[in-house]
């Protein structure tokens, strides 16, 4: 075969490939632009998961009518002039690739007007070709809109995983910025749905509200530390609050978004001892460097970085958060015998089987010894322990069970501990047991192709789980059997919503895989809140408790059990002063 030049399409298909990956790359590139332009607020309107429309609108400076036609052109960019500014980027864009890229993989359509113009212009760019500009009324900002995304690229329309995936790759992005930029209002809709919005208000804690709840905000732990070069802000989770994976640990340099193992390495070795293996904190966490001292034209979509000294950047962060979470690590109470030097460490280290291990981290004394008006930043530590026998006094709002222990009371949500106990039977029975309801007609289900080979590969663990599947078919499955526990769901709907886990999962563990779905089954079977249970089976799921390996949380993480020590009642009833 003879060498030959690539024609400029496929070139720039090429190079599209780099930047735009899925719907949510080419929302990430729109808001860095209304963020370069200096918008603050900033639109986002999304229909379909992207595939059929990504429009972003921003009041930021606004393109010049006469620079319009430029700005779908490789490598046209107003943020750089010389290669020595490469080495000094302060804007979020400089490589004048975006807009070429999305530009040649979609219908395009710029709207834009700049400060000094009269009316505005609009500019189409259908599949890489540029059209001309037409004047239009509109404000000033811009509106760049994208449909049709991949219209010409059917091997990555392919590759797009399900609506649900590609629209929470896209929360993802705009959830990034809103917490990087809390001074710029943003709104996302989905379809017609307001998916999340922002007051643009300069409240940090407000936008982590926005985010996870006001609860978790609340106690979501401030870190601050400067030194001449750097600035470490933010905020990380107390020990208490974590999650199974470490995709809520966010990192911003210079108020980019940034996936540096080392530096979420660094921040996690920050709560050595205090998590129990597999969890992670959530945190959001600004690292603000002298441009000269970071290199970000690394990566083609910029998610990359390199520091010139990172191994101080490292030790700056591990130190700043572990400051930070020491400066709040709730005091033991009084009577609690006190273990090593952090509460933490007994959690982490205490061997279950241990009676004596289900100490409290006392942290409930806590609020009284802080200045008045000050939230205590913190959740009490839910050890990984077993729980002292537990004798049942009786169930309130037919959702909590009442007991005491040796150690004081105990309030149980039926709920949750119910699907701890299911959880942990299925695992140590490796689900053997799990009852499967026969279907009178088999029926036929069609993945896409990338979910079908998820399916196929986890056949022999969907059987297990009480699915009958078989393949049949390109890229469909025929379902005869699902788990007893799903019927409320239609055949294709379960096993749906176990493959939305498979997916969902970025590298899929097999045991994590299995641990997921079961946790999914258990908790359709467990028994509810609401549901009012007879003091037979009150005690029975207290003593099936007490068996379990990891009794205090559910197997999604939230605990089972609140522990009010005989410690704390007295202090409450005014027996014992507070400490
Ligand atoms: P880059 O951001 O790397 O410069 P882009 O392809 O993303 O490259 O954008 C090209 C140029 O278009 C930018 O340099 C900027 O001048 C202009 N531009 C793009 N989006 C906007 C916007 N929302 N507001 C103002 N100007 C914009
Ligand atoms: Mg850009």
């Amino acid at each position: 075969m003879k060498i030959k030049i690539l024609a400029d399409e496929v070139a720039s298909q090429i190079a599209a490939g780099e930047v735009v990956e899925r719907p949510a790359s080419v929302v990430k590139e729109l808001i860095e632009n209304a963020l370069d332009a200096g918008a603050d607020q900033i639109e986002i309107r999304v229909l379909d998961a992207g595939k059929r429309l990504i429009a972003v609108s921003d009041n930021g400076t606004g393109i010049h009518p006469e620079d319009l036609p430029l700005t779908a052109v490789r490598h046209a960019t107003s943020k750089l002039e010389n290669a020595e500014d490469l080495f000094k980027v302060s804007t979020l864009g400089f490589r004048g690739e975006a807009l070429a890229s999305i530009g040649s993989v979609s219908h395009m359509k710029i709207t834009s007007r700049s400060e000094d113009a009269q009316v505005g212009a609009s500019l189409r760019v259908m599949g890489g070709s540029i059209e001309e500009p037409r004047p239009v009324g509109c404000p000033i900002g811009t509106t760049i809109e994208v449909a049709n995304l991949f219209y010409n690229v059917p091997a990555r329309l392919k590759f797009l995983k399900t609506d649900r995936t590609e629209k929470r790759h896209i929360d993802d992005v705009v959830v990034h910025y809103g917490l990087a930029y809390p001074d710029v209002r943003f709104k996302l809709t989905h379809d017609q749905d307001l998916t999340f919005q922002t007051t643009g208000k300069g409240n940090a804690r407000e936008v982590l509200s926005a985010v996870y709840g006001v609860d978790i905000a609340q106690k979501m732990v401030p870190v601050i530390a400067e030194d001449e070069i750097l600035r470490i802000s933010g905020f990380v989770s107390p020990p208490g609050i974590t999650r199974s994976n470490r995709r809520e640990v966010l990192i911003f340099v210079n108020g980019r978004p940034v996936q540096d193992a080392a530096l979420v390495k660094s921040l996690l070795q920050a709560y050595h001892t205090m998590l129990m293996k597999g969890r992670y904190p959530l945190a959001v966490l600004f690292i603000e460097i002298p441009v000269e001292q970071v290199d970000v034209n690394v990566h083609p979509t910029k998610a990359e970085v390199r520091f010139r000294d990172k191994g101080e950047v490292f030790r700056s962060v591990g130190k700043a958060v572990r400051r930070a979470l020491l400066a709040n690590t709730p005091v033991p109470g009084a009577g609690v015998p006190r273990g090593n030097a952090l509460w933490g460490e007994r959690s982490a280290s205490a061997p279950s089987g241990r009676r004596s291990s289900w100490m409290d981290p006392g942290g409930w004394g806590r609020e009284e010894t802080l200045p008045e008006g000050t939230k205590p930043a913190y959740q009490p530590v839910i050890p990984d322990t077993e729980v002292p026998i537990l004798r049942l006094i009786g169930q309130v709002a037919a959702t909590y069970l009442i007991a005491e222990g040796p150690d004081g009371l105990y309030l149980v949500d039926q709920h949750a501990a119910h699907e701890r106990i299911l959880f942990e039977k299925f695992l140590a029975e490796r689900a053997d047991e799990i009852p499967s309801q026969q279907l009178l007609e088999a029926v036929h289900v069609d993945f896409s192709p990338s979910s079908a080979d998820l399916v196929a590969e986890k056949l022999p663990l969907l059987n297990q789980l009480g699915f009958e599947v078989e393949s049949f078919g390109h890229n469909g499955f025929v379902v005869r059997a699902i788990p007893l526990l799903l019927t409320d769901l239609s055949p294709e709907a379960a096993l749906r919503s176990v493959v939305e886990d498979f997916e969902e999962d970025e590298t899929p563990l097999e045991s994590r895989i299995e641990e997921k779905i079961i946790a999914r089954v258990c908790k359709r079977a467990a028994v509810k809140a609401g549901q009012a249970l007879t003091g037979e089976e009150q005690k029975s799921l207290l003593r099936d408790l007490e068996a379990c390996q990891s009794p205090r949380t559910c197997p999604h993480g939230r605990p089972t059990m609140i522990h009010l020590p005989v410690d704390l009642l007295e202090q409450k009833f005014g027996r014992k002063g507070p400490r």
